[in-house]
């Protein structure tokens, strides 16, 4: 162990959680977030198993493709097995065989798409699972996560839909603040208690979201009030839910400059390549979104060239591989005419074989990004992303 990491260790005896920034290019930052378990790069992008699975993958895979955290819904685990079943399961690094980072979700964006009543108190709502009514409240849901034991928790947040009035933008960000001031009382006790339950696991993060829409004074108002709070690091919730993205690249530019400089900063659900690279430009380090997966299933694949559908008939006698560029396990081994005929008869090893490259052409995009910050070449980048997926 060097030095460094040693440092890190003794401070992380105090706190579960701890940002080093190695380099910087304008807002834009490389850097590593230290944690009990271990240590993951940041940009990072963190692929969706949402019912404690990458669809098609197991843990093993994700290990394979270098992959470091990665995230599960709290509103799905809650309803199915339980979050008490997977507490007896040993929490969810045990249950899936997974020794990296876990970040869950709240819940909260799930339930919002099934338009909650809301009150002071919570969400009420009903599972699409078997239509019981459910009430999510902030202490529930850091109680659920708790159980859960992910590296990082969210709080409950107030997702406006979109178009929504001032005075709608401004409910939810009363109502996210307070919610937040309870998740992280709540969070205190519940989280001391875990330690106290289970000395010899890594202790448990919580992060805040930030809303607002895409006005930029409440965009600060919320930041403000979350970071008045004080959690392990920040999201940026609320974009990409259906804003030009003129509109939503100045509210999350905002928004993260708003946020400490010495804390991670994650963009919630956002991760096609542009966003990616424009989100880095802002000052964000982590992301998660099903986009590369939820691609692969449909046979859309992600390539240096930009998207290409598999299921067209020009690739039906294409010997070649998926993306001649990439160096991925599928595309060493394996043809587009192939996984195409694999594809189009329905055969599951398709969908399994393009979420692998999918994913290993997202965690490459990565790499790119963070050697741009280092050497100073973001902005050719993001041209270049730019050109091919804008
Ligand atoms: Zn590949």
């Amino acid at each position: 162990m060097d030095g460094s990491r040693n440092r890190v260790v003794n401070e992380l005896m105090d706190t579960p959680l701890r940002f080093e920034v190695q380099d910087r290019c304008q807002a834009a930052r490389v850097g590593t977030v230290h944690t009990q378990r271990g240590s993951f790069a940041t940009p990072v992008f963190m692929p969706v198993g949402t019912r404690a699975a990458v669809k098609h993958l197991a843990a093993d895979d994700l290990e394979s493709l270098g992959s470091e955290i990665m995230l599960a819904n709290t509103y799905h685990l809650m309803m199915r097995p339980g979050h008490d079943v997977v507490a007896g399961l040993g929490g969810l690094h045990e249950m899936m065989g997974w020794s990296g980072h876990v970040l869950t979700d709240s819940g909260g964006y799930q339930i919002f798409s099934l338009k909650p009543k809301l009150d002071d108190e919570g969400a009420a709502f009903k599972s699409t699972y078997d239509g019981t009514s459910h009430k999510l409240t902030p202490e529930l849901a850091v109680e659920v996560q708790c159980a859960l034991a992910p590296d990082i928790q969210m709080v409950l947040d107030v997702c406006p839909p979109l178009p929504s009035s001032r005075e709608q933008l401004q409910w939810a960000v009363d109502t996210t603040a307070r919610w937040a001031q309870r998740a992280r009382d709540s969070f205190t006790d519940a989280s001391a208690r875990y330690r106290d339950a289970h000395p010899e696991r890594p202790a448990l993060s919580q992060f805040g979201i930030v809303q607002g829409g895409i006005d930029l004074d409440l965009r600060l108002e919320s930041a403000a009030r979350t970071v008045e709070i004080g959690f392990e690091g920040y999201a940026i919730g609320g974009l990409s839910v259906g804003e030009d993205k003129t509109e939503m690249y100045p509210a999350l530019a905002a928004t993260a400059e708003a946020l400490p400089v010495d804390q991670p900063r994650y963009l919630m659900g956002v991760s096609d390549p542009i966003s990616l690279v424009e989100g880095v430009a802002a000052g964000v380090d982590m992301f998660d979104c099903v986009l590369p997966t939820r691609n692969a299933r449909h046979g859309t694949v992600m390539t240096s060239g930009g998207k290409l559908s598999l299921r067209r008939l020009e690739f039906r006698d294409d010997k070649r591989p998926l993306d001649p560029a990439c160096l991925c396990s599928v595309c060493r081994r394996y043809g587009r005419g192939y996984l195409r005929h694999l594809l189009l008869t329905k055969e599951p090893t398709a969908q399994r074989l393009i979420t692998i490259h999918n994913l290993a052409w997202t965690f490459d995009l990565m790499d790119q990004i963070r050697d741009a910050v280092r050497t100073d070449g973001l902005e050719a980048l993001r041209r270049r992303i730019n050109d091919i997926w804008g």
